[in-house]
């Protein structure tokens, strides 16, 4: 399999700007839930920046458990997206939901994120391998590791090996969060296979209180990235704001990881 460490040996390097997944780095992506306004994204973006984020990220499609909940911008969040990259600099991530809108997305995003409700979508998938954009294929919320491995079988069969794994929990019956961040699954993963794993600790958690003790459980672990949601007005936040840090405490937040990170 293409996946696996058997047929490859080194770690897969994914350069997206000045980011390396997968090199013993730990590029961090940052940015809202979704994409709401010019101002929200710039505020945000300026502040991650200046924290040291290395990619922003803003859902332009969303893919949101209730029909009547906020759903995006479409292509308007594309352009404000696209906007961001030009003020600041930072490459941009943002979801794809589907084969129809694929060609519109891997224009205007540096990176093209499949989501978990996606993970086995295989005609997404197979779009994906064809793409020149690296693509996040984050892990289906109750998906085994041999089936997020085989998910991105399929992205690198059609010759598209630039794939980040992205962890962002699982289902379990706990209640005390949203989902349960399966941490092991990162050094069973890089032993499988020489793609990088990043961990989105804020889709785990739920609540912002625990993403910064789990960004902090990701630095340690040896992940190739965190994805961790930051929002200017958490309160007011069309998706996510539970979940969604305030830009200070991001600033802190990344200070101390980085630390773990030097140690580990
Ligand atoms: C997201 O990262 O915007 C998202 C919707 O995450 P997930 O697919 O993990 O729920
Ligand atoms: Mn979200």
């Amino acid at each position: 399999k293409l996946v696996s460490r058997e047929f490859q040996q080194e770690n897969t390097h994914v350069k997206v700007g000045d980011a390396v997944f997968g090199n013993g780095s730990l590029p961090v992506i940052a940015g809202p839930c979704a994409v709401e306004s010019e101002k929200q994204v710039m505020s945000i973006a300026k502040s991650v920046k200046d924290a040291g984020a290395k990619i922003f990220r803003g859902g332009a499609f969303k893919p949101r458990t209730s029909p009547y909940s906020f759903q995006g911008l479409g292509k308007q969040g594309l352009k404000l997206l696209a906007k961001v990259r030009e003020e600041t600099g930072l490459p941009v991530v943002t979801e794809v939901m589907d084969v129809e809108n694929f060609d519109v997305v891997e224009e205007y995003a540096d990176i093209v994120q499949i989501g978990t409700r996606n993970m086995q979508n295989f005609s997404l998938l197979r779009r994906a391998g064809k793409s020149y954009r690296p693509v996040i294929l984050k892990r289906g919320m109750s998906a085994m590791l041999q089936e997020w491995l085989m998910a991105a079988e399929y992205i690198m069969e059609e010759g598209n090996n630039n794939v980040i794994l992205c962890e962002r929990g699982v289902r379990t019956f706990v209640r005390h969060s949203r989902n349960t961040l399966d941490l092991s699954v990162v050094p069973a993963a890089k032993k499988e296979s020489h793609l990088p794993i990043i961990v989105d600790p804020s889709h785990a958690a739920g609540v912002r209180d625990q993403v910064v003790a789990l960004s902090y459980a990701s630095a340690a672990l040896g992940a190739d990235g965190v994805m961790i949601e930051v929002h200017n007005n958490p309160d007011e936040a069309l998706s996510d704001g539970a979940q969604s840090l305030y830009p200070d405490q991001f600033f802190d937040l990344m200070k101390k990881m980085n630390a773990i990170h030097a140690i580990v």
